[in-house]
């Protein structure tokens, strides 16, 4: 007998009763035909039950990995269970890009697309507005395409999905001609210089990230840039008191910089700069759970004031806390929902009971402001005060309603949030 499935972290044991590989997409669709509760597991890297079921869960790594490049279209079609490591080494080697990824290459592209996943950049949208078009199979097996351009389709609910409306077998992505990045990180950047300058620091390039414990006055910029846009160089060795640093860094102070992208300015292709974390080396700590929460870009400078003030809190569970923005989206359940947002990020220890009074303490301070937690991680959020939060909600719930009327791809997490009527 196999041992159950469990999460990247180790902190979710998934119940499900069966765990399916199917090697072509007409298997998928016997094995979604045949059962009454289903649902797909990507990477397996989200921390809370999103991705579970107490019916059958599949995998879709067994399936023909296929990278369909439609040059004149500017779109790739990529097999759902594909790494974004896969395809963007691909997309690189044939000419093209992504206009942005995560802070990790490993994980899935469906995966990471259903719970709104996202990099960092003033001017960048999360990972989810690159699809034009989404292929799943439905209810009873039966395949399903959805495209943008089809405005009956409502792409724009349906990519967010939280893997609630069948399992995507393939993803249609905008793609762009390739470029290179050059990587800067600075170090010891005080809390208040952060505050002050947060609009220079994150607009100061492409993508931005800062990370911090919330109280030393050593916070790290994280600055990438592209070289074929202009202002492409780094800011001084003095940056709002900030200096350049002197080797290879890693988030986590006391993880090797080895482990990480290129820096120090080298330029490289924009797959091996604009993910933090290189595909061979375990991304983060790997021993970690994460929670996130986005909020109003112009409510950052408040937030920083909440965080500092819970810094002596914060500080024992926490290994690293990273601050990104997020560009405004039109997705409906996107937690940058038509706002400009910045993103707080915990990577907490590996302690559930002593990290959740103290997320429950920031959460309590920080969702007021407008925060919306990220659909991979931790919160203390009760479901209905988390989907209270989404305008578009209701629409969601009739766009699963009718993709899938009997609920076969709903699971605990999905009826918390939307409960079942009858
Ligand atoms: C070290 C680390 C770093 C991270 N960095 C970032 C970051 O930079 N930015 C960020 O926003 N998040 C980040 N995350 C969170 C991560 O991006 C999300 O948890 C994401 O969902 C992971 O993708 P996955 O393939 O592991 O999905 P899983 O956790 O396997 O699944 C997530 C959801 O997607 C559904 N799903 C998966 N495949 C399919 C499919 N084929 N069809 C339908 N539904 C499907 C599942 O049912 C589930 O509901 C990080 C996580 C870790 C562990």
């Amino acid at each position: 007998m196999t041992s159950p499935p469990i999460n990247w972290a180790g902190n979710v044991t998934f119940r499900a009763r069966q765990v399916h590989s199917p090697s072509s997409v007409e298997e998928l669709r016997q094995i979604v035909a045949s059962s009454q509760s289903i649902r797909a597991l990507g990477t397996g890297h989200s921390f809370n039950l999103v991705a579970d079921t107490e019916g059958d869960l599949v995998r879709l790594d067994g399936l023909p990995p296929r990278i369909d490049i439609d040059r004149r279209a500017s779109t790739v079609t990529v097999a759902g269970g594909l790494r974004y490591a896969q395809v963007a080494r691909e997309l690189h080697q044939e000419g093209f890009a992504l206009a942005n990824m995560a802070s990790l290459p490993q994980i899935s592209v469906a995966g990471a697309v259903a719970t709104g996943t996202h990099g960092s950049g003033n001017g960048l949208r999360g990972l989810a507005t690159a699809v034009a078009g989404l292929r799943l199979v439905g209810p009873g097996g039966r395949l399903t395409e959805l495209r943008r351009e089809n405005p009956q389709d409502q792409l724009a609910g349906a990519v967010i999905g939280l893997g609630a409306l069948g399992i995507v077998t393939d993803l249609t992505l905008d793609i762009e001609p390739s470029y290179d990045v050059a990587q800067w990180v600075y170090d010891g950047l005080s809390l208040d210089r952060l505050s002050d300058g947060f609009d220079e620091i994150s607009g100061a390039g492409y993508s931005v990230s800062v990370f911090t414990d919330w109280h030393a006055d050593a916070a790290q910029i994280w600055l990438k840039t592209r070289t074929d846009r202009p202002g492409a160089g780094r800011p001084g060795d003095r940056w709002l008191g900030a200096r350049p640093a002197d080797g290879p860094r890693h988030p986590i102070p006391t993880m090797p910089g080895t482990w990480c992208t290129v820096q120090s300015g080298i330029p490289g292709p924009w797959h091996e700069r604009l993910p933090h974390f290189r595909p061979d080396f375990t991304p983060s700590s790997g021993a970690e759970l994460q929670s996130e929460l986005l909020l109003p870009r112009a409510a950052a400078r408040e937030a920083f004031v909440v965080l500092r003030d819970l810094g002596d809190r914060i500080r024992p569970c926490l290994q690293i806390s990273e601050v990104r923005t997020v560009a405004a989206d039109d997705l409906w359940l996107s937690p940058a929902y038509r706002q400009d947002s910045v993103a707080l990020h915990f990577t907490w220890n590996e302690d559930t009971a002593a990290v959740l009074p103290v997320l429950a303490a920031i959460e309590n301070r920080l969702v007021p402001l407008g925060g919306r937690p990220h659909w991979g991680k931790l919160t203390t959020l009760v479901p209905e005060d988390v989907i209270g939060r989404y305008e578009r909600a209701g629409d969601f719930e009739k766009l699963m309603a009718q993709h899938d009327p009997a609920g076969v791809f709903r699971n605990g997490f999905v009826d918390d949030l939307f409960p079942r009527t009858s």
